[in-house]
C-alpha cells in the first residue's frame, strides 16, 4: 500500500475539526487522500491535511469508525513516513497545515510519542513553519503534553460529552476526569507558563475541544453550561460541536442521524459568548432543554427584550450594538467612527454601513425614529 492510499483510509471517516467541505486532492489516477479547508480568523481558508498515525484502536466508542473490531481496512504511518507524506503535499502546495491525530494502538503514551515525533521530525528536520494542529491522546503524560506544545500552533483533546455520565453512554473505555479533563487542564497550564516565561516559538498554542452532538441524549442546555466553564476556565478558543451521524457496524449505526441545525445553532451560541458579550443566562431553552432550531438565539433575544424597547443606533454603546441581529463586531466598529462625524438618520445610512435593515430595522431608532421594516417570519 503506497502513502496515498494509506491517507485515504486513515483520512477518509475521520470527524474532525476545522473546516467542514472534504476535497479530493489526488493526482490523477492516484488514490485519494483528503484535504479540508480550515477557516482562519481573517477569513482566508487554508487547504489542510487531516490524517491519523493510526486507525488501529484499542478503544471502542460507540460512534466511531475506527473503534476495536470494526470490520475496516486500517492503516499505520511512521512518524517519518506521515512527515515526509505530508511534505511532498506541503511542497505541490495541496496542503498547507496539517491535522494529526490517531487511534489507539498499544498504549496513549506510545502513540502520543509517535504525534511528537512527527512533528519534530517536520520542524526541526524538515524545517516546516507552517500551522499544525495535534491531538492530545486520552491518558498522554504532562511531560508529553509539554513537548507537544512546543511544536503545534493548536492543540486539542475531545471530551466527547458534557460530563461523565454522558460519555459513559458513548465510550465506555474514556474516563472523563481523568484521561480527558485532566489533560485539558494540564494544556491550559503549560499555554500559561509557556506565555508567561517566553517561548522560542512565535505563539503559544491555542487549545480546543469537542463535543458529539446527539447520541448520548444530552442537552444544548448540558452542552452550553460545560462550555462556558470550559471557556472561562480554561480560555478555550473555541469548542467544536460535531452533529453526529451513524456508522455503519458501529453499536450506533441505528440511531438517527442528528439535525446539522443543531450543531449550528451551537456554534452560533457559543460565539455569541465568546464574542458579543452574551452569557449563558440570556438564551432562551426549550423546556427540553434544547435550544429552538426556527430562529438563531440572537434573534430571540432581540425579540425578547429589544422589541419594545428598540436602541438608538446614534448612542448605544459597543456591547449594546453588537446585540443587535445583522451587527456584528467589524460593523460595530464601522458605526462608532461613522458617529463621529455624521448622525445616522435614514435606511441610506445603514446601507452605507453594510446594516441589513429586514434583520435589525425593528430593534434600532434611527435619530429617535423607528427604522419602518419588519422581519421576516423565520430568519435562519
Ligand atoms: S479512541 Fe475512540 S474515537 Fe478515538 S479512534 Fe479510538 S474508537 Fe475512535
Amino acid at each position: 500500500m503506497d502513502q496515498f492510499q494509506k491517507l485515504t483510509l486513515l483520512s477518509e471517516n475521520l470527524d474532525v475539526e476545522e473546516g467542514d467541505s472534504l476535497i479530493n486532492c489526488s493526482p490523477k489516477n492516484k488514490p485519494q487522500p483528503t484535504i479540508s479547508y480550515a477557516k482562519l480568523p481573517n477569513g482566508k481558508s487554508m487547504p489542510l491535511l487531516k490524517s491519523m498515525i493510526t486507525s488501529v484502536c484499542e478503544n471502542n466508542c460507540y460512534y466511531c469508525a475506527f473503534r476495536a473490531g470494526r470490520d475496516c481496512q486500517r492503516a499505520s504511518f511512521t512518524p517519518d513516513e506521515m512527515a515526509d507524506t505530508f511534505t511532498k503535499l506541503n511542497n505541490k502546495n495541496i496542503a498547507k497545515g496539517l491535522f494529526l491525530s490517531s487511534g489507539i494502538a498499544g498504549s496513549s503514551v506510545r502513540i502520543q510519542d509517535k504525534i511528537i515525533d512527527t512533528a519534530a521530525i517536520l520542524r526541526k528536520k524538515l524545517n516546516y513553519q507552517g500551522y499544525m494542529h495535534l491531538k492530545i491522546m486520552p491518558g498522554a503524560e504532562f511531560s508529553q503534553i509539554e513537548n507537544l506544545m512546543l511544536y503545534a500552533d493548536r492543540v486539542s483533546i475531545n471530551l466527547e460529552a458534557p460530563n461523565h455520565e454522558r460519555l459513559s453512554r458513548l465510550a465506555p473505555k474514556k474516563d472523563f476526569y481523568d484521561a480527558l479533563y485532566l489533560r485539558l487542564s494540564w494544556a491550559a497550564q503549560i499555554r500559561d507558563n509557556l506565555m508567561s516565561f517566553g517561548s522560542k516559538r512565535r505563539k503559544s498554542p491555542s487549545i480546543t475541544t469537542q463535543f458529539v452532538v446527539g447520541p448520548s441524549g444530552e442537552s444544548d442546555y448540558e452542552l452550553l453550561k460545560t462550555s462556558v466553564f470550559l471557556i472561562n476556565t480554561f480560555r478555550l478558543a473555541r469548542i467544536y460541536f460535531m452533529t453526529f451521524r451513524p456508522v455503519l457496524g458501529t453499536p450506533l449505526a441505528e440511531t438517527a442521524p442528528e439535525d446539522p441545525l443543531r450543531g449550528h445553532r451551537l456554534y452560533q451560541s457559543s460565539f455569541l459568548m465568546r464574542d458579543y458579550g452574551f452569557h449563558f443566562e440570556d438564551f432562551a431553552f426549550l423546556p427540553n432543554g434544547n435550544l429552538r432550531l426556527d430562529r438563531d438565539p440572537k434573534q430571540i433575544w432581540a425579540e425578547i427584550n429589544l422589541s419594545e424597547s428598540p436602541l438608538e443606533i446614534n448612542q448605544a454603546s459597543r456591547s449594546e450594538l453588537l446585540r443587535i441581529p445583522g451587527i456584528g463586531p467589524k460593523r460595530v466598529k464601522l458605526i462608532i467612527e461613522y458617529r463621529q462625524k455624521n448622525l445616522i438618520r435614514t435606511e441610506e445610512d445603514l446601507k452605507k454601513l453594510g446594516i441589513p435593515i429586514e434583520k435589525s430595522g425593528k430593534y434600532l431608532l434611527l435619530n429617535g425614529k423607528r427604522a419602518l421594516r419588519q422581519l421576516p417570519l423565520f430568519a435562519f
